[in-house]
């Protein structure tokens, strides 16, 4: 255990880390220390050194310190196992990283060859092209990846590895719609949604990560969570750009603490209203628990039976969904 944390410490140098999270340091001196702005308080003249060498950070501002770990349990607001959890993820994440950014390139070639996936989007009431290339929207129609990635070099044994092709080396996304999930900069996992009688959703076999598109959500003081990612989608296009989801209803801590990093956001929960009540449930459970961590929870009625994708796409506009949220109820 001690050794496995001193390779994973090895794995992602402090400094690559931070400087991903756009962490700016000064070097001073020869002895491999950098000094900028702590990223753990309200800083205003930098007082959050690093030592390059030794892998380790203090803070004269805040007086807090350590190492990588350290620094993850404190910014992420995690605990110890969760902080190893989370770095972990990052290195696969930068592992993969090129290899699934080379995969979305393909399959978003393919979305604009294939009629029947620009069919499908349309009757999910996505119409938006802008939209559809800012998502980074594509389409696998199976059969030809293993192929494609092997002209970059990628093994056989590498994609399998990630999950983009079964032992068979058939493609695991197969007339799928793709949406890529990324974080800092970094494509991390990929949603694969079934145009066809397939199980309807799928993602590659690792972390689902953080809060979709959470670098541009995470600004507003008011956010929509969402179960699915074509409900974020049509409240894009709606104009709701304050729109997350968690792909399903069940938040990983990281997604927790992520949604948890401003005090007294407004968090509308808009889940599928169906008729076994699972995501109602789920909504309430969840406001809830946003209630005692102090943010303010309210949950979102749609018409019985609907989703806010089937929403839009039967028809609803933007004042529409305006007015559910202005009818969202507290607990
Ligand atoms: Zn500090």
């Amino acid at each position: 255990m001690r050794e496995d944390l001193e390779q994973l410490k090895q794995q992602i140098p402090l400094l690559d880390y931070l400087q991903r999270r756009n962490w700016a340091g000064c070097r001073i001196g020869a002895c491999g220390e950098l000094v900028g702005l702590c990223p753990l308080h309200q800083d205003t003249r930098p007082s959050f050194y690093v030592n390059d060498r030794k892998n380790l950070f203090y803070c004269h501002g805040c007086q807090r310190g350590g190492d990588l770990i350290r620094f993850v349990e404190l910014s992420e607001h995690l605990s110890f196992r969760e902080s190893v959890a989370c770095l972990k993820q990052d290195l696969v994440m930068v592992a993969d990283a090129a290899l699934l950014a080379k995969t979305v390139a393909f399959y978003q070639l393919q979305l604009h060859r294939c009629s029947e996936a620009v069919r499908y989007l349309r009757h999910r009431g996505l119409r938006d092209p802008d939209l559809i290339a800012e998502l980074g929207l594509g389409y696998a129609p199976g059969g030809n990846l293993r192929r494609h990635l092997a002209d970059f070099g990628y093994s056989f044994d590498v994609l399998l590895r990630t999950g983009l092709i079964n032992h068979q080396g058939r493609d695991a996304f197969c007339r799928r719609v793709i949406f890529p999930c990324c974080q800092q900069g970094c494509v991390i996992n990929l949603y694969g949604r079934s145009i066809g009688t397939a199980f309807p959703h799928r993602l590659l076999p690792r972390s689902k990560g953080a809060l979709f598109a959470w670098d541009a959500v995470s600004a507003f003081s008011s956010v929509i969570l969402v179960e699915g990612l074509f409900d974020v989608a049509v409240l894009w296009q709606a104009g709701f750009r304050n729109t997350t989801c968690a792909i399903g209803t069940h938040l990983t801590p990281v997604q927790w603490s992520q949604l948890c990093d401003q005090p007294g956001r407004v968090v509308y929960i808009a889940f599928d209203q169906d008729s076994n009540q699972a995501g109602q449930k789920a909504a309430r459970l969840l406001a809830g628990r946003l209630q005692s961590a102090g943010l303010r929870g309210r949950i979102v009625r749609l018409p019985q039976g609907q989703d806010p994708n089937s929403y839009f796409a039967d028809g609803a506009t933007a004042s529409d969904f305006l007015a559910c949220i202005e009818h969202a109820e507290s607990l």
